[in-house]
C-alpha cells in the first residue's frame, strides 16, 4: 500500500509527545473491521503511553465480543455523558472505518465540536468527507484493519503487535474480505497475514468464533428468508430480500443476525447484484452487494442516501417497505439503462 511519507511524518509528530488523551471512534452497527481495527489501534496507542479509549455509537453483535480481550470497547449508548466528556477533552481523535461524521450518530457532533483536537481519518471507504485534519483514505485497501496494520508497519512499530492485537487485525481483514474471497486481495495482504500468524493466532478458532456462533433461530430465519422472501429480478440479474419487524420478533432477532444474508443470492450463477431491506424503528436499512463492474456505492449514494464500496454499500430509506421496494425496482431500471448507454 502506498502510504504518503508526509502523512506518516505528520502522524509520527502527532504521537511523539506523550501522553496525549486520544479517542478512537468507529461507525454505528460496528462490524468485524470496525471493532478489530479500532481495538488494535487503541492498544497500540496505549502501548505508546497515550491515554486512548475506543468508542462506537452502539454495541457490536455478540459474536464479536470474543476479540475484545481487554474490555476496551465502549458503547456510547451506555454511558453517554462520561464518554462525551472524555472525547471533548481529547487532543487527538482517530476516526476508523467510516468516511463521514454522520456515520457515528450523536458521537459525530461531539467529535466535530471539540475545538482543540486533531481529527485523523483512517479509512477505506470511497469519497471521504473533507472534514478531517489528516487523512489516510485508502479505498484500495480491502479493510481498515489492513490499513491499520500497514500504518503500524510503516511507523516501524510492528514489534508492538501482540497476539491479541493480531487477532483483532486478522478479524477485520477476514470479515471485510468475506474470508479472503472478495476483491483487492494483494500479496501484501497475505504477507501481513503471515506476520500476524507468527504471533501465534489460531485462525480456525477465530473463524469458528465468528462464523459458527449463531443461534438456532438465526439459522431458521436465514432458511425462511431464502425460501420465502428472496425475490429474483430476472431482467437485471438482481435479487432482493425484505425483513420486517414482525419476522424479527418471530425469529427472536438479535443485532448481527442478518450478517451475511445479503450475500447469499450472489451464489446463484447469474445473479450479480443483491439487496437486503431491513425494517428498523427509524427507517429501512438498505444493504447492497454486487459482483464485478456493478457499482453499488454510486447506487447507494444516488437512491438511498448512503455509500460504501464498489461491491458492498448501504443506505437508508424513510418510506414504507412496499414503497422502498418500488423505489429500488425503478432505480434498477434507471441504473441499468444508464449503464447500457455508457
Ligand atoms: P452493510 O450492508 O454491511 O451494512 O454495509 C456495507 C458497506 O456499506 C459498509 O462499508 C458500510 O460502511 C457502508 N454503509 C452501510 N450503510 C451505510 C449508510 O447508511 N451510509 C453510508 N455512507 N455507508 C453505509
Ligand atoms: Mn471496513
Amino acid at each position: 500500500m502506498e502510504l504518503k511519507k508526509e502523512k506518516l511524518e505528520a502522524l509520527n509528530k502527532l504521537l511523539s509527545a506523550t501522553p496525549k488523551q486520544i479517542a478512537v471512534v468507529s461507525h454505528v452497527n460496528p462490524d468485524g473491521d470496525a471493532v478489530g481495527s479500532g481495538l488494535a489501534w487503541t492498544s497500540l496507542l496505549n502501548k505508546l503511553n497515550h491515554k486512548a479509549r475506543f468508542f462506537v455509537p452502539n454495541a457490536p453483535p455478540q459474536f464479536l465480543e470474543s476479540i475484545d480481550k481487554n474490555n476496551e470497547l465502549r458503547s456510547f449508548k451506555n454511558r453517554s455523558e462520561e464518554y462525551a466528556e472524555f472525547i471533548s477533552d481529547c487532543d487527538i481523535i482517530f476516526c476508523l472505518d467510516f468516511n463521514n461524521l454522520d456515520r457515528i450518530e450523536e458521537l459525530g457532533e461531539i467529535v466535530r465540536s471539540n475545538p482543540m483536537a486533531t481529527r485523523v481519518l483512517i479509512d477505506h471507504h470511497c469519497e471521504p468527507h473533507p472534514q478531517f485534519d489528516l487523512m489516510f483514505s485508502h479505498p484500495e485497501s480491502s479493510s481498515t484493519a489492513f490499513l491499520v496494520y500497514s500504518i503500524i508497519e510503516a511507523l516501524g512499530l510492528s514489534n508492538l503487535i501482540d497476539k491479541t492485537m493480531a487477532e483483532q487485525i486478522y478479524t477485520g481483514m477476514m470479515t471485510d474480505t468475506g474470508n479472503f474471497s472478495y476483491s483487492n486481495l494483494t500479496p501484501e495482504l497475505f504477507r501481513a497475514v503471515a506476520k500476524l500468524l507468527e504471533t501465534g493466532i489460531n485462525i480456525p478458532l477465530i473463524n469458528s468464533s465468528i462464523f459458527n456462533n449463531y443461534s438456532e433461530k438465526r439459522m431458521r430465519l436465514l432458511g425462511h428468508m431464502l425460501d420465502q422472501k428472496m425475490v429474483i429480478v430476472e431482467k437485471h440479474n438482481a435479487a432482493y430480500q425484505t425483513l420486517t419487524q414482525e419476522e424479527m420478533a418471530e425469529y427472536e432477532f438479535k443485532p448481527g443476525d442478518n450478517e451475511g444474508f445479503v450475500n447469499y443470492p450472489l451464489s446463484i450463477k447469474h445473479i450479480t447484484m443483491s439487496a437486503f431491506f431491513m425494517q428498523t424503528l427509524s427507517c429501512i436499512k438498505v444493504s447492497l452487494r454486487s459482483q464485478g463492474d456493478i457499482d453499488v456505492n454510486s447506487f447507494a449514494r444516488k437512491y438511498f442516501n448512503g455509500g460504501g464500496h464498489k461491491n458492498a454499500a448501504g443506505g437508508k430509506s424513510f418510506f414504507s417497505m412496499e414503497r422502498t421496494v418500488e423505489i429500488f425496482l425503478t432505480a434498477l431500471d434507471e441504473f441499468f439503462s444508464d449503464k447500457n448507454n455508457e
